[in-house]
């Protein structure tokens, strides 16, 4: 896993992985900025509002989510 996120790290995003597809909705249930919405049982991370705070990646049971 990537451990580049950073509040202070501008460039980088936060995707969410094809194995997302049990929908646990952990990340959505932990994301401070309510980035994150399910759609279809899969999360879908809002660039506009992510903050890149790395709080899903931590959280998500399949590591599903990657910061590239
Ligand atoms: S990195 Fe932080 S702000 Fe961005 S989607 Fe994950 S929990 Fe939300």
């Amino acid at each position: 896993m990537c451990a580049m996120w950073s509040a202070h790290h501008t460039t980088s995003q936060s995707y969410v992985k094809e194995i997302c597809e049990f929908g646990y909705g952990i990340c959505k249930k932990n994301c401070p900025e309510g980035a994150i919405k399910l759609v279809k049982a899969v999360a879908v991370i809002d660039q506009e509002k992510c903050t890149q705070c790395g709080t899903c990646i931590e959280k998500c049971p399949r590591n599903a989510i990657v910061t590239l």
